[in-house]
């Protein structure tokens, strides 16, 4: 199967409210071009300059999404152009996207990344700590900053009560917040492993690399 014949088999089996984020990550220009002619838009990447290189050469309109870790001394280098930041799990990384935003004169949408998963290396914030830090009242002194919502990932398992379970978490806790940030509607959940769970437990927006692009090449 092409890619393209790829994203035309998820997008069917997604609802369409759901939105796709094809993960293009160490995947080449010429197969990201290949999802672009296939109507995709919306790209996502996990190195900040690997991203600005793609943006940099590749067609203008595409949205491009930060889905990995994101280190403060790299924010300055998508300030410009990035469409929205999945992996916030700091106050300190939401000051500095802040202050590179304003210098863009932009506001900057990001999503607060939830731990969920048991395995101890993936990064995010607790539930009490998103309750503090929602509490604080800081979200809305960063003005150049915009809170769509929650991101997670699920502990990479084979036991899908497990992986639902989590979901259903990630998906409390963003009604829970919903009822502080009420202009919230992104809940970023599900990847290729586990999207069809993600959507069933109210995932709003997808992440998929290999189910699109086949498995990735080594780094
Ligand atoms: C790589 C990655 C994905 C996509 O993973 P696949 O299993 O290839 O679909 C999704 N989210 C994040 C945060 C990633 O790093």
């Amino acid at each position: 199967m092409s890619i393209a014949d790829n994203i035309n088999k998820i997008k069917a089996e997604i609802p369409a409210t759901v939105i796709l984020v094809a993960v293009s990550k160490t995947k080449s220009n010429k197969e990201i071009l290949e999802a672009y002619h296939a109507g995709q838009r919306i790209f996502g990447e996990n190195k900040i300059q690997e991203m600005t290189q793609k943006w940099s050469e590749l067609p203008k309109d595409i949205e491009w999404h930060m889905i990995g870790h994101v280190q403060r001394n790299k924010v300055k280098y998508m300030a410009a152009y990035v469409g929205l930041v999945h992996g916030v799990d700091s106050l300190k990384l939401l000051k500095e996207i802040n202050k590179q935003a304003k210098k863009e004169q932009r506001v900057i949408s990001c999503l607060l990344q939830m731990h969920i998963a048991e395995e101890e290396t993936k990064f995010g914030f607790d539930g009490d700590e998103l309750k503090a830090l929602i509490d604080s009242r800081v979200l809305q002194e960063l003005e150049h900053i915009q809170i769509k919502g929650l991101m997670g990932m699920a502990t990479f398992t084979d036991n899908t009560s497990q992986i639902q379970k989590e979901f259903k978490t990630l998906k409390a806790t963003y009604e829970a917040i919903k009822k502080d940030l009420p202009g919230i509607t992104i809940l970023s959940m599900g990847m290729s492993g586990d999207f069809p769970i993600a959507i069933e437990e109210g995932s709003t927006m997808v992440r998929i690399g290999s189910s699109i692009f086949g498995a990735r090449n080594k780094t």
